[in-house]
């Protein structure tokens, strides 16, 4: 049995826990919350610390002093589970669900398949749009998912959450 199939997440070390983030950069998009039902909605745009090319953050060690938005996985499973994509590795353990086919974990370490969940290649920095003008609804997208395929436009029947 492997480390995440026999452990609790708690149980974890630290190496082990970061290994589980699979890099995909889902978790530093832009959400929007419907006031009433709950339910989170995903954009594609992202936060301005996040490296489009490598979808690592590029203050990781002064994150949460630097950007009041972005919180730690381990309160957001906590607290708000739902505002993790469904793909994310804490998301599926937290659920009791395994991890995606394609997580490096199951290949090596190697990300090669773990790129098909990536935001690199379609995200937009909000650092590159006029925040006076700028309209999330109209970047809205959804996940279908764990395949990390991502289906663009908003779907008021079928979103994420
Ligand atoms: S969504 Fe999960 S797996 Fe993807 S970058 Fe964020 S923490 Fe890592
Ligand atoms: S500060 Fe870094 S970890 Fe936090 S949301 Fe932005 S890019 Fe992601």
């Amino acid at each position: 049995m492997t480390f995440w199939e026999k452990k609790k997440m708690d149980e974890m070390t630290v190496e082990e826990w970061e290994s589980l983030c699979d890099g995909c950069g889902r978790c530093c998009l832009v959400k929007m919350e419907d006031d009433e039902t709950g339910k989170i909605y995903f954009t594609r745009l992202a936060c301005q610390f996040l490296d489009l090319v490598s979808c690592r953050c590029e203050i990781y060690e002064n994150r949460f002093r630097c950007e009041v938005s972005c919180l730690a996985v381990r309160d957001c499973l906590a607290h708000h589970p739902h505002w993790l994509p469904e793909s994310c590795a804490y998301r599926c353990l937290h659920e009791g669900r395994k991890l995606p086919d394609w997580h490096p974990l199951r290949h090596g370490g190697s990300r090669e398949r773990a790129m098909i969940a990536s935001v690199g290649p379609w995200a937009v920095s909000v650092m590159d749009l006029d925040p006076l003008h700028l309209d999330p609804e109209a970047f809205l997208i959804r996940f279908s998912g764990q395949d990390g395929i991502e289906v663009w436009g908003y779907d008021d029947e079928e979103e994420e959450g």
